[in-house]
């Protein structure tokens, strides 16, 4: 009973397997010839954060299948992928990542991910200035950034050069009215001095003439010390300053302590090294929310 049973499954395998051929052997004959490109779909990218994510999906499009490594609503800085994600991006054709001192785990596997037929770009190399990995947050360098992933994606799929190039320039015209709308609303502001929650914006006051008064240092977790937050309530007050920033995926502790004791109000300056899921959720980009960033600094510096 067993046996015939086992039998009779058997004899049902070999008749799907048989059809499978037979339809997949009508397929091929009615494609014919096949191209191999069909054949082994769209190609995988990995990027390790959130701008370099948003960038490599403006210019993939649907060509490819790009990956964040950073779950959604995570801290970037500090932030390290799990066993299982790091396998993963050797399934990948090509793998995005800024550099030290924002992935640096990334330089440590790219060696391997190269002896595995893995394409690598570190997308912030030479860009990256006194360790301060921010550079995503100047529209300029961004432009930078994105060229360099379009290089890197068309080296990987030259196929698809046209599209991705088309992509590419609908992006850059984005960057150049991100960065003219920066220019003409930041020229006219009376303040200069703008407090943030860490030190992100040092490329983007660096670009519009404007001055950073970081609380914490080049990642949230260098918080001040007590002697350091003295100091910044002090000069909040001998410059006037109206607005404290806060951001979305650090404790806004710091930026409240420092409004109370200064009578400042408070606002959010959003870094862009990750969204939380409300922010996804609503659809918003690197675009977007630069866009509230500037009216944010607007507010504060008028
Ligand atoms: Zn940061």
């Amino acid at each position: 009973m067993k046996f015939s049973r086992g039998y009779g499954s058997v004899g049902l395998v070999l008749l799907i397997l048989s059809l499978i051929f037979f339809t997949s052997g009508c397929q091929a004959a009615k494609d014919q010839p096949s191209p191999s490109s069909s054949v082994a779909g769209p190609i995988k990218i990995y990027t390790t954060f959130y701008p370099l994510y948003d960038f490599t999906k403006k210019i993939a499009g649907d060509r490819a299948i790009v990956e964040n490594l950073q779950p959604v609503g995570v801290e970037p800085h500090g932030y390290e992928p799990s066993p299982q994600q790091v396998a993963s991006i050797y399934t990948g054709k090509l793998f995005i990542f800024l550099g030290e001192p924002m992935d640096p785990w990334a330089k440590k596997i790219e060696g391997q991910l190269k002896a595995k037929g893995v394409m690598t770009l570190e997308a912030g190399k030479g860009l990256i200035e006194n360790n301060d990995p921010h550079i995503w947050l100047d529209p300029v360098l961004a432009g930078e950034i994105s060229r360099r992933i379009f290089e890197a994606v068309v080296t990987v799929d030259g196929d698809n050069k046209g599209y991705y190039e088309k992509n590419l320039h609908e992006l850059e015209q984005k960057f150049a009215v991100l960065d003219q709308q920066y220019r003409e609303t930041l020229a006219g502001v009376a303040r200069k001095d703008f407090v943030t929650s860490h030190a992100a914006f040092g490329y983007l006051a660096k670009r519009y003439g404007l001055k950073q008064i970081p609380i914490s240092g080049l990642s949230p977790q260098e918080e001040p010390s007590v002697q350091q937050m003295a100091e910044l309530i002090t000069l909040c007050r001998s410059k006037g300053v109206k607005y404290i920033f806060f951001e979305t995926l650090a404790s806004p502790k710091l930026s409240e302590t420092l409004a109370r004791e200064t009578g400042a109000g408070t606002l959010i300056l959003n870094p862009l090294g990750g969204l939380t899921p409300e922010e996804i959720k609503a659809g918003e980009d690197y675009f977007s929310i630069m866009a509230k960033n500037l009216a944010s600094l607007k507010k504060a510096l008028e």
